[in-house]
């Protein structure tokens, strides 16, 4: 193995004044505005990784024949720091976005780069960048965080780049909801299919996305905000959203998750709810959940509460499902703006560590600066 990764720091020479970084961290949005430096780092199969730095951000120079535009080999991730009453900054379970990126990396014949190495790359980005991690209590505010990967060969030939290049940029985060979090609509599509057995659906990758957007348009019309996908196969098992995980909260307690089938992304997020969800008293569950029990469990109240996690929007509330020829309302969502009270707890216990107000029994946090 090569050496662990070292970072030039090449400054900006024109940085945001310090009026400019304050109004966009009054507030930031999401993934509008970024810091004033970026991470990136260089690969050929002959040198291996190299001239890895912390630089101007600024557009990239890549040649219109590079593999990345005509082939969409290309991942990413998504994480966040967040600042802590003490000023410290942390990552939450950044080993497993690491881990999920070299899976990545793997399906979409890109080289590795170690978790080691992904750490440190988000380490010093946020050491330059300090001054554009949202203060503590400013509400759910953070440091969005995101690293990819993206094969820059100029070959138009179809085989695995043999130049790629790892970056990572930074953009202050507010809270996804502005006045807390909403239900959403959610679309089930019947015509869409988002991943097949064997495809990229458990890759975090450019082109899954790209393929979402024409069922994302059609949720629209359909006066929807996201799409449940389906099983390719039987069209019948409930998959995820095209960019979170789904959760059904029954009238008993039980939490149950649709399982990783290989076409299901592995979030985080996910991982974390279920042992949160555990620690609350809850019966967890990781197995097949068909569309129709979904509706059924809606219709007899079996299924009280239904939300979508992530990393940008932490838990989201699904208050509405429809169909071709349906809608559902789900639960009572005259109570308390449609966030369920179990949607709620789950999502305050899970914030409350991120935020680093209660203890990290788990060691789910990692200091970043
Ligand atoms: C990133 C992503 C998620 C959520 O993963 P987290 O690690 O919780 O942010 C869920 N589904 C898809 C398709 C994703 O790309």
């Amino acid at each position: 193995m090569a050496d662990a990764w070292n970072f030039e720091v090449e400054l900006a020479s024109a940085p945001a004044t310090t009026e400019a970084r304050t109004a966009v961290l009054t507030k930031p949005g999401f993934g509008q505005s970024f810091t004033d430096h970026m991470v990136l780092a260089s690969w050929t199969d002959e040198l291996g990784w190299h001239d890895q730095k912390v630089t101007a951000y600024a557009p990239l120079k890549v040649s219109p024949a590079a593999a990345v535009l005509h082939y969409a080999q290309e991942i990413f991730e998504g994480l966040k720091a967040y600042r802590h009453e003490d000023g410290s900054v942390w990552a939450f379970r950044p080993d497993m976005n690491a881990a999920r990126f070299s899976r990545s990396a793997q399906r979409l014949a890109l080289p590795q780069v170690s978790q080691e190495d992904f750490i440190a790359a988000l380490r010093a980005l946020v050491t330059v960048d300090e001054a554009w991690v949202p203060p503590a209590g400013s509400g759910e505010t953070s440091l969005y965080l995101r690293p990819y990967m993206i094969a820059t060969e100029a070959a138009l030939s179809v085989r695995p780049a043999r130049e790629v290049l790892f970056g990572v940029i930074a953009s202050p985060a507010g809270p996804y909801f502005d006045t807390g979090p909403k239900p959403v609509s959610i679309w089930l599509s019947d015509t869409s299919i988002r991943a097949t057995p064997g495809g990229t659906g458990a890759a975090k990758c450019g082109g899954n996305y790209a393929a979402s957007l024409a069922a994302l348009a059609e949720a629209t019309e359909n006066g929807c905000n996201q799409v449940i996908y389906l099983d390719a196969v039987e069209r019948r098992w409930i998959e995820e959203s095209g960019s979170m995980n789904v959760f059904f909260v029954y009238a008993d307690g039980r939490i149950a998750t649709p399982e990783l089938s290989g076409s299901i992304l592995e979030g985080v997020t996910r991982d974390s709810v279920l042992d949160i969800a555990a620690d609350l008293g809850h019966k967890v569950e990781e197995r097949r959940i068909s569309a129709d029990e979904w509706r059924d469990g809606i219709r007899s109240g079996e299924i009280t509460e239904t939300f979508a996690s992530g990393t940008a929007a932490v838990i989201t509330p699904i208050g509405r499902v429809a169909w071709t020829g349906g809608d559902l309302t789900i639960g009572d969502h005259t109570v308390d703006d449609g966030v369920g009270p179990v949607t709620a707890s789950i999502r305050a216990a899970l914030l409350d560590v991120q935020y680093g107000r209660t203890p990290d029994p788990r060691g789910w946090l990692t200091r970043l600066t």
